[in-house]
Parts: C-alpha cells; structure tokens; sequence
C-alpha cells in the first residue's frame, strides 16, 4: 500500500471517529441514547480508532523509511557522480543512458551531447569490432567482463581504458549495461617505453640486436616459405675511434645517427636496419631471388656510407667495412649466420677496409688462422 493511501486510511478512520464521538455525544446530551444506539457506537467506535491508530502507525514508519531510503539514494548518487572512475549505464545497443563527472571531464563532452550519443560513436575504430564481439558475449553468457577499450576524446584524442562491465535484467530480459573504467594511457605510455627501450637503440630509434634476433627469424620463416634468399650484412665503420678521438663524442654520435639514416633511406621497408654495438650495424636483406641481386645493394649502401658528412660545419669523410652471410646458401642457424656475417667483414676490413665481402668459409677460415697467429 502506497504512503498517501495509508495516510488517507488514517485521516478516514480519524474522521469515523469523530463522527461517531460527536453522533453519541449529542444523543447523550439530547437524552435519545437508548440502550441500543449505545451499543452500536462503542464497537464502531473502538474500531475506527484502532483503524486510526493502525494506519497512522503505519504511514509513519513508511514515511520514516522513506526518508532513509533518500539519504541512502543521495550517498550513492554523490558516490557515482564524484567517483574518478569513469561510470557509464548504456542500453543494450550501447545508447548512452547514465555517465558520471569524472566520463564527462576525462573525455570533453558535455552532459546533453553525451545523453545524444551511442557508445560505438566513440570507441575508437581499431577497438570497435573487438567491443561489438565483446558486447554480444557479455550478452549471452549473462556475466561480467573486463575489457580494455580506446575512447575517443571530444578533441579527437585517444583514451585507453581498463574496467569491468556488466549486465542487470529486467524481466529475465538485458536491460543495461553498467562498466566502470579507469584511465589507463599512463600506463601506456610507460609500457611503450619500457618496450621501446628494451627492443630500441636509444640513440639511433634503430631496433637493437634482441628486435634483430626476432625479425632475423621472420625473415628466414619468409625465405623458406617463398623460396627466397636472406641477406645478413654486418657493417662496421672504419676507424670510427679516431673520429671521436679527433672531434669529440657528440660528434661521433652525430655520425652514427647519420649513418642509421643514410642505411634506412638505402632500403626497402621490409628490409630491417639494426644497430648491435658501438659502430657495428647489422641489416638483414628479405626477398632476394638471386645471390647476384645483393652486391648490388651493398655497393648501394657503401656508396652512400662513404660521402661526406656535414657535421656542425664539419665536413668528416668516412667509411665501412661490409660482410654478408647468406641465408640458407651459407647456413640454416640464425647465430652461426650471424658469426659468418662478422667474419666475413673482418675479412673486408683485412683487406683495407671501405669494401663488401661475401662469407666464404675457406678464406674466413684461412684469416682467422692469420689473425689469431
Ligand atoms: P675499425 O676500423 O677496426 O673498426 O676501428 P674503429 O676505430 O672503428 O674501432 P672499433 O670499431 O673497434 O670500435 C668502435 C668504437 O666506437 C669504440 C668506441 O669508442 C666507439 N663507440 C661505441 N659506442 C659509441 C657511441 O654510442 N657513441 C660514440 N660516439 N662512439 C661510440
Ligand atoms: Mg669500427
């Protein structure tokens, strides 16, 4: 029974009484109460005021309740509203019904324009068949789901997002989907850095020799797939201590970062440039048909190692020293390919520098005697 009803309930019966209380009061004093009349009023009206007293008593405590149940409604409202999380109820086709401050200020819209919107107007376009599965999953397996999503800002930013989502029924039926999510590009960020550190050369944006060892092994999966060839080319500049020892270490470094330059411009994109060491890099050559198709390109790549550079109007002549391995001509083991790429551009250095040599395990082998005598 609703409070009003109880209340009316109670003002009726408090009526009935009074109607009884002034009906017998004036039969008393007009002297026509009979025995009867008498006995007819006392239950009508003992029962009006238990009827009375009833439904006062229990409006009163309904009316007590209510206003508890208000103030556990504001506590949680001012809970949803000022939480950081970011707190959305969507429909189940993802029309935004509910989101909270913290949703509003992270990503710029304003209150009217998100009550207009649909959630997937904002999943950014790489998230958005990912969460399209995701949604229908959590329909159907009735549960709760932790999702990682990219929203779009109003000014066209990227926000990662990590929280949990889930379903509340009316009817048996979906009804809502409720998420909570926090912001997570922070940790991105960290994340992308601490990859871009552990797999990069800081100095040069190059990829290091653990990235190397990776796409050394995709390019040989590569070349077995398409009967193709593998290129290893070790690279070392030539006398590269002098040109710190002459101009200095940022001169030096300038110079590296240069030549990682002048090598990405040489090769193709499927091509990987990496920096191993101090001045050794170490490229590895994918989609090579013939071994002939290679010191084309080497020739390419010293030529252009090998003009000038302009460094803080220093003009600094310099060259390398080149030595490939072949993949599988030479080998089918990724470190024995890479020690015959060093050798055989040892070899190249043996013979004064500023030239390419192909792995050849008969030489190799024959001035690696030499240098160890
Ligand atoms: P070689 O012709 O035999 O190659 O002699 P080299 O003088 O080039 O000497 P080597 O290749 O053996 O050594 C490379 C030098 O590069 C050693 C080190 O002083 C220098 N080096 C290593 N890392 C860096 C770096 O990050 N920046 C600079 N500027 N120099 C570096
Ligand atoms: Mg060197």
């Amino acid at each position: 029974m609703q409070p009003a009803s109880r209340l009316f309930l109670s003002i009726l019966s408090c009526m009935a009484i009074i109607t009884t209380v002034i009906g017998y009061s004036t039969l008393l004093i007009n002297n026509q109460l009979s025995i009867e009349a008498s006995y007819l009023f006392m239950p009508a009206g003992l029962t009006s005021a238990a009827l009375a007293a009833l439904y006062l008593a229990l409006y009163l405590r309904t009316n007590a309740s209510c206003r508890s149940e208000n103030k556990d409604q504001l506590l949680m409202n001012e809970l949803i509203t000022q939480a950081q999380d970011l707190i959305q109820v969507l429909d189940i086709k993802g029309n935004i019904l509910f989101v909270n401050d913290s949703w509003l200020d992270t990503l710029g819209y304003s209150q009217n324009e998100a009550s207009r919107m649909n959630i997937f107007d904002i999943i950014s376009d790489d998230c958005k068949s990912g969460c399209q599965a995701n949604l229908e999953e959590l329909l159907n397996s009735r549960g709760k789901g932790c999702f990682e999503v990219t929203y779009n800002t109003r000014d066209g930013q990227g926000i990662a997002l990590e929280g949990n989502c889930c379903i509340s029924y009316k009817n048996g039926k979906p009804h809502m989907v409720r998420g909570i999510f926090r912001d997570i590009s922070q940790r991105r960020e960290q994340d992308k850095k601490i990859i871009k550190m552990a797999y990069f050369d800081m100095l040069t944006n190059l990829p290091n020799r653990y990235l190397l060892n990776d796409r050394l092994s995709q390019a040989m999966h590569q070349a077995r797939r398409y009967h193709q060839l593998a290129g290893l080319v070790y690279i070392d500049i030539d006398k590269f201590k002098s040109i710190n020892d002459d101009y200095g270490h940022k001169v030096g470094d300038i110079l590296l970062q240069k030549c990682a330059r002048r090598l990405k411009d040489c090769l193709r994109e499927n091509d990987t440039v990496s920096r191993i060491g101090g001045d050794e890099f170490l490229l590895i050559l994918t989609g090579i048909k013939f071994r002939d198709d290679i010191p084309k390109i080497v020739e390419k790549i010293r030529i252009s190692l090998a003009a000038p550079y302009i460094i803080n109007n220093l003009r600094l002549s310099s060259s390398v020293s080149l030595g490939t391995a072949i993949y599988p001509l030479n080998g089918v083991d990724q470190e024995a390919l890479l020690n015959q790429a060093d050798e055989a551009m040892y070899l190249a250095k043996e013979h004064g520098g500023n030239r390419h040599c192909f792995y050849d395990e008969k030489i190799t082998h024959k001035t690696k005697i030499l240098r160890l005598a």
